[in-house]
């Protein structure tokens, strides 16, 4: 097949007609718009309430993320970031995941006008890794003490569903010995962000292991998403892009990923996207979004748009946006990037968010090569404002009473999506507050964040690093050791004996 079938064969539209509402998507521009102009004078009263129902972790209605979205009082602004942060302590306590990115091909058929990978751009040096590359940037990020990553793919047929699946299977098999030399590291989690696929690619990368898919929509804007995407290429279609997520649980993902790439559109419309979409994923499966991306866009070689986009974020909408979105989608993870300055994403995390990554490269091949990016600025899709090593990321928040977890466990042990989440006709929302009304699901986590901080304070943190460290986790210690919920569901004994021989070397225990 030459490169203009491949690109023709891409798009099925079928697998966008099936999740329309008579001929519809979930995107209405004027209902959207309306309810932001609606909710123009919010009411105290009427914040407080709305502030009630998230720490009830309900999801909120868009008219009631319009009403937040409103808010300039600077004494509401205030109470709204107080109850962002009780939400996530109250979903997910102190714990903070780590991960980063593994970029394995910057390929692309696409021309998205911010993107340092989009195809016109001749100053970018084009490569696909070989598998034997992906073993090798695999080994040099879990010997910086990472366990979840996330692939990062162009859009190219030598970066199809095949390729994702091959380089999964050479991450997962990918393993180093211990500094202490009895147990071995190795990747436990692949999560992927790659183009929208067919059902039939998405149960590849199923059958291959994925955990979380993410997708970012860009904008959900239609109008502008059309000026940015050259109607004649796949990501064109903003359907076919609307629609990956609902397409991945179809194929039986469900654990998926969605954003939206702020500077390209007015933030409080795409926050209001976002909760659309949430909403048609909860109403359609049951199940809302795992995590919620709000990457900010940043300077990509040769793009103008990048640096001079009229939308972009300023810091102060940045801090908003992130509590809003806390707000009305209380169960969700959110996740902050290294695009982010070093300070900023320090204070951002307070706003509720639950993973972050550290010590990230986003050049092809940048890990094992050992390059920071100003050394190949043609091989990056833009510039990080955060390159800090893990380890440093990790002592600071230990310093500000944040846990670092690397649980996989959950998803090991099937307690992700409608798996964790299967009770027959409830909603999704219904169904996670039942599983956080029991507390379940926290409470494993608290111990894999412990057991999983424990293996990184042996292998990999700096002296400094463990001694900060060290002082956390015996506070995690007594804290478990005082929980009824441990002593009474007989998990205490199991949970000090893993703790003990992970301290002793032994490595991937798990609750
Ligand atoms: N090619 C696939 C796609 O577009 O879905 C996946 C990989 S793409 C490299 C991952 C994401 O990078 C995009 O979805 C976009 O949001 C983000 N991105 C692109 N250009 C960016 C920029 N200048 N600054 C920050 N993020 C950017
Ligand atoms: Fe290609 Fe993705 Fe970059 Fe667009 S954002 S040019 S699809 S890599």
């Amino acid at each position: 097949m030459n490169m203009k079938e491949w690109v023709q064969q891409v798009i099925k539209p079928a697998e966008i007609e099936k999740y329309l509402v008579n001929g519809k998507d979930f995107i209405d521009e004027k209902s959207i718009f309306g309810n932001l102009e609606k909710y123009r004078q919010p009411d105290k009263q009427q914040v407080r309430d709305i502030l009630q129902k998230s720490l009830d972790i309900k999801l909120l209605s868009p008219e009631e993320t319009a009403v937040l979205l409103n808010v300039e009082d600077p004494g509401l602004l205030e109470e709204m970031r107080e109850a962002a942060l009780q939400v996530k302590k109250k979903v997910y306590d102190n714990r903070i995941v780590f991960f980063a990115p593994l970029y394995c091909s910057n390929l692309c058929v696409n021309s998205c006008v911010y993107c340092g990978f989009r195809s016109d751009n001749c100053a970018e040096k084009r490569h696909v890794l070989t598998m034997e590359e992906v073993r090798r940037e695999t080994e040099a990020m879990i010997d910086e003490g990472h366990k979840r990553l996330i692939a990062v793919y162009g859009e190219h047929p030598q970066s199809d569903a095949d390729y994702i699946a091959d380089s999964m299977a050479t991450i997962y098999a990918t393993k180093r010995v211990t500094p202490t030399g009895n147990g071995f590291n190795n990747i436990r989690r692949i999560n992927i962000n790659a183009a929208p696929m067919s059902i039939e690619n998405l149960r590849k990368l199923w059958r291959a292991g994925i955990g979380t898919y993410q997708v970012f929509q860009e904008t959900y804007h239609p109008g502008r998403y059309a000026e940015l995407h050259p109607a004649n290429t796949i990501k064109g279609n903003f359907r076919w892009r609307l629609y990956a997520m609902h397409r991945a649980m179809d194929a039986g993902i469900d654990d998926v990923a969605i954003g939206a790439l702020f500077g390209l559109y007015d933030w409080r419309f795409e926050v209001m996207g976002l909760v659309h979409h949430a909403h048609d994923l909860e109403r359609q499966f049951g199940i809302g979004p795992h995590t919620i991306s709000f990457p900010r866009m940043q300077p990509a070689l040769g793009s103008f748009v990048s640096e001079n986009s009229p939308y972009l974020v300023r810091d102060d909408a940045f801090r908003r946006l992130v509590t809003v979105l806390r707000l009305a989608v209380p169960y969700t993870g959110l996740i902050v990037t290294a695009r982010e300055r070093a300070e900023l994403r320090r204070e951002i995390i307070n706003y509720g968010c639950t993973q972050t990554d550290a010590s990230s490269k986003i050049g092809i091949g940048a890990y094992s090569e050992k390059k920071v990016q100003e050394e190949n600025p043609d091989k990056v899709q833009f510039m990080l404002g955060d390159e800090r090593s893990l380890d440093e990321v990790i002592r600071e928040l230990a310093g500000d009473g944040y846990i670092t977890s690397f649980c996989t466990a959950g998803y090991r042990c099937g307690r992700t999506g409608d798996k964790i989440m299967n009770l027959p006709s409830t909603p999704f929302s219904s169904k996670f507050m039942i599983l956080l009304e029991k507390g379940v699901e926290g409470k494993f986590c608290k111990l894999n964040a412990v057991l999983t901080f424990r293996e990184y304070l042996n292998d990999y943190a700096s002296a400094e690093t463990r001694r900060i460290g060290e002082q956390l986790i015996e506070k995690e210690l007594q804290e478990i050791e005082g929980m009824s919920f441990f002593t009474d569901k007989k998990l205490l004994p199991t949970f000090l004996n893993y703790y003990k021989r992970i301290a002793s070397g032994e490595r991937d225990l798990y609750m």
